[in-house]
């Protein structure tokens, strides 16, 4: 029963994610042969030993693999939460809205205060707050402008607060009033896909996908940059924490997303929105909602 709901969810994110790469692709992108390549993940399955297997893309807009991605993440961490729960801080790190051309360059600089921030706590002293950041990037379809901010998870009230104060003295123009600092973790929070892809629809109410060619406009703009950033565990705590040296990069997470080749005899190919057998046979049974099927073929 549990792999059939684990098929439908990996079913549903296929059928949206294939619309959503098919409409990327259309864009005036620079990013048309790794868009291609998503088409490709997941589109066979292959059962063994009561175990299902597939190929990964291991693409940023892939939502196949950002569901497993966060999945690895959220297993990564699970022991330093666990031990430190109650004093683990959630803060959101926000700077005004910025042009279309100005993302690059604002990603860039918000990931050098990460590095301006440690260094400059290991001047003082070697103070030292372990953390996790996550960078978002979201587009403002009234403003037409976009939005990147990190979400951070860290350790003690000081390094919080220590973070939240460096953040405004290093980017002047940022406002108190916009950052955001709360005791707990939302883990789930943290791990999902780094940048929302529906919006609803003021006049009618109804859910409909982002602009694509500001969602294209993102991915570019993060090209070659971390979105997932760990820093300031000792070498005691990491030992303690996590079960191998601790490494949030992208490509070392994904490393573990093992993509092996299968002799395809016997695999279940995706068709629209189920992966069928040669023998007609459905893999989930997966259905998408009529509403929801109006949405994704409306675009
Ligand atoms: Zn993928």
């Amino acid at each position: 029963m549990k792999q059939i709901e684990t098929l439908q969810k990996k079913a549903l994110s296929k059928y949206i994610g294939n619309s959503l790469i098919n409409n990327l692709q259309k864009t005036n992108t620079t990013l048309t042969k790794s868009y291609k390549n998503s088409f490709f993940c997941n589109s066979f399955l292959y059962f063994q030993e009561g175990k299902c297997k597939s190929v990964y893309c291991k693409n940023r807009w892939c939502l196949n693999c950002s569901r497993v991605k966060s999945a690895l993440i959220i297993n990564q961490f699970e022991k330093w939460f666990q031990i430190n729960e109650g004093s683990l801080y959630m803060v959101t790190l926000t700077l005004p809205n910025c042009e279309r051309e100005n993302l690059r360059y604002q990603v860039r600089k918000m990931n050098s205060f990460f590095r301006y921030w440690q260094e400059s706590n290991r001047k003082k002293g070697g103070l030292k707050f372990p953390f996790f950041r996550k960078l978002e990037v979201t587009f403002n379809n009234r403003l037409k402008n976009y939005h990147p901010h990190f979400h951070v998870i860290i350790e003690s009230q000081e390094g919080s607060q220590d973070l939240y104060k460096k953040w405004l003295q290093y980017f002047p123009g940022s406002k108190e009033v916009a950052q955001d600092i709360r005791v707990g973790y939302s883990m789930k929070e943290l791990a999902k896909y780094s940048t929302k892809i529906f919006t609803k629809d003021k006049k009618t109410d109804k859910r409909k996908f982002i602009d694509f060619e500001a969602l294209n406009h993102i991915y570019e703009s993060v090209r070659g940059t971390r979105i997932f950033q760990t820093g300031g565990f000792t070498k005691e705590e990491k030992l303690k924490y996590f079960s191998e040296n601790l490494e949030m990069d992208e490509e070392k997470i994904f490393d573990k997303l093992k993509s092996e080749y299968y002799d395809l005899d016997g695999a279940f190919f995706w068709r629209g929105y189920d992966w069928i057998s040669e023998d007609g046979e459905m893999a989930s049974g997966f259905v998408p909602k009529e509403g929801f099927k109006q949405i994704i073929e409306s675009i």
